[in-house]
């Protein structure tokens, strides 16, 4: 389909005009008839999700549309407080004066959403830009027609067009939108991608929020539970079969842990897919060709410890752990962005930098260890955009933290009410009285300055 962007555009700044997003209720109203019709379609939503890739079901219910109904209620719940002015402490250099903080729409936004969890990284953005009264245009990824198929019509029943409205296509159709003025542009993909938004919006000077990727480290102690680590390990790096921005990229292990840990890894992943993953129901396949060829290439087959087989035809890859492949190889270069887990070892600190600084700074980290001295010295040590100690992924899970990456990993964050404030601009008011009005400011200075030093000192 061709779209008219320029046009799309024009008529949701129209829309915007109108003011009737500036209406909270009608807010509120729209949220409710999208959690409706969210309700109703999940079932279609979760076959759109196994027809792109194979996700299943569970995951799907748990990771995509679990979430968008979980944060569309909490936003219906909250969204009456958070629209509200807030009033701060008044500066007494403003005596008398009410100060409020007002949160104010930006205006027509653009999210660009990936193929990952192509439903709730698209929803859930969308629900902050609605909440705070924006227009928005939603370009889910090319990687997954069907999931985009099935956004398009929720949003189009939901929502007039000028107001919300799907634009499907790949890169020419993303660049064609990044060519317009936007008020707010959210993406979330791939840090060369987010270098190009970033690019795109610096012209008009349009805020942006990137959520981006990296090479996120998971640090395994030898004072831990092995089994333990070892399972919430494997969920969360083999969940969409590892196609997740905040799956631990690869493991640091403390050297003589190593084969107790890297035995109950192995075990575990047996457990959990059975001795042929490619029968297993609860294990996703790879988006497409060139993400399977890209993944295949990393697989050294001196360097596996369990797995490594790969069926092009189903675009399967087996859940893999590679045995310390070299840095300057190609599972240790970049981000991995699916099934396969490389096992580093440490026997010192340094060791432990000397890894993770090769890398920019990373979505995720995650330290497993019982010695909270040493996690919480891992946890202040590096910079990353969220993480965990003792688990995975789960920091995700709970929308009153922030999610979002820092330096490469990305820029600014969204969840619960931050998604509210991130499509808000905070527009600060000082109501003054007119009872009193105090000289001081006011020229001629001459023989105020130790008023105004005085005010400065102590208010
Ligand atoms: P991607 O950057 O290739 O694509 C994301 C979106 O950008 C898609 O809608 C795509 O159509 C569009 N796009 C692609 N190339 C473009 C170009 N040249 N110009 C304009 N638009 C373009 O990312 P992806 O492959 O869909 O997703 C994987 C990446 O996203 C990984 O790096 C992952 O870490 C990251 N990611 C981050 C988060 C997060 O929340 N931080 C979540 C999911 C995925």
């Amino acid at each position: 389909m061709e779209y008219n962007c320029a046009e799309i555009v024009l008529a949701q700044k129209k829309y915007f005009a109108t003011g009737r997003t500036k209406n909270v209720q009608y807010r509120k109203m729209l949220l409710k008839k999208l959690l409706k019709e969210v309700q109703k379609r999940e079932n279609d939503i979760c076959d759109a999700l196994y027809a792109d890739f194979k996700k299943p079901k569970f995951e799907a219910v748990m990771t995509e549309t679990g979430i968008i109904t979980s944060e569309l209620r909490f936003t219906i719940r909250k969204l009456k407080s958070w629209a509200k002015a807030k009033r701060v402490f008044p500066s007494l250099l403003n005596f008398p004066s009410k100060d409020r903080i007002h949160s104010e729409p930006f205006g027509t936004t653009l999210i660009i959403a990936p193929w990952n969890y192509p439903y709730q990284l698209a929803l859930s953005p969308l629900i902050g830009a609605v909440a705070a009264g924006n227009t928005v245009v939603l370009k889910p990824s090319e990687l997954t027609p069907n999931t985009a198929t099935v956004l398009e019509e929720i949003i189009t029943e939901v929502f007039e067009k000028d107001h919300v409205t799907v634009v499907k296509g790949g890169v020419p159709v993303s660049q064609k939108l990044l060519a317009e003025r936007w008020d707010y542009i959210f993406f979330t993909g791939s840090v060369h991608v987010g270098k190009i938004v970033a690019k795109a919006a610096a012209p008009n000077l349009t805020p942006v929020t990137l959520e981006l990727g990296g090479k996120n480290p998971c640090i395994v102690d030898i004072h831990t539970d092995f089994e333990l680590a070892a399972k919430r390990i494997v969920w969360g790096k083999f969940l969409n079969a590892g196609q997740t921005c905040i799956a631990p990229d690869y493991l640091i292990v403390q050297a003589q842990a190593k084969f107790d840990f890297t035995k109950a890894l192995i075990e575990e992943i047996h457990k959990t897919f059975g001795e042929n993953p490619q029968e297993s129901p609860d294990f996703a396949r790879i988006v497409s060709e060139k993400n399977f060829d890209r993944l295949a290439s990393m697989i050294k087959e001196d360097e596996v410890l369990v797995g490594g087989s790969t069926d092009k035809d189903n675009l399967y890859i087996a859940p893999t752990v590679l045995d310390e492949p070299a840095f300057d190889s190609e599972a240790m270069k970049d981000e991995i962005f699916g099934p396969i887990l490389p096992i580093q070892v440490y026997s010192s600190l340094e060791d432990i930098s000397n890894i993770i600084e090769r890398y920019e700074k990373p979505l995720a980290l995650y330290v497993f260890s019982k010695d909270n001295k040493f996690a919480n010295r891992m946890i202040t040590s590096y910079s990353f955009g969220g993480g965990a100690i003792n688990d995975t992924i789960m920091h995700f899970g709970n929308h009153r933290l922030p999610f979002g990456g820092v330096g490469e990993s990305g820029m600014g964050a969204y969840h619960g009410k931050l998604s509210f404030d991130t499509f808000s601009h905070k527009k600060s008011v000082i109501k003054k009285a007119n009872w009193l009005d105090i000289p001081v400011r006011y020229a001629p200075y001459k023989g105020k300055m130790k008023f105004l030093n005085f005010f400065l000192k102590y208010f």
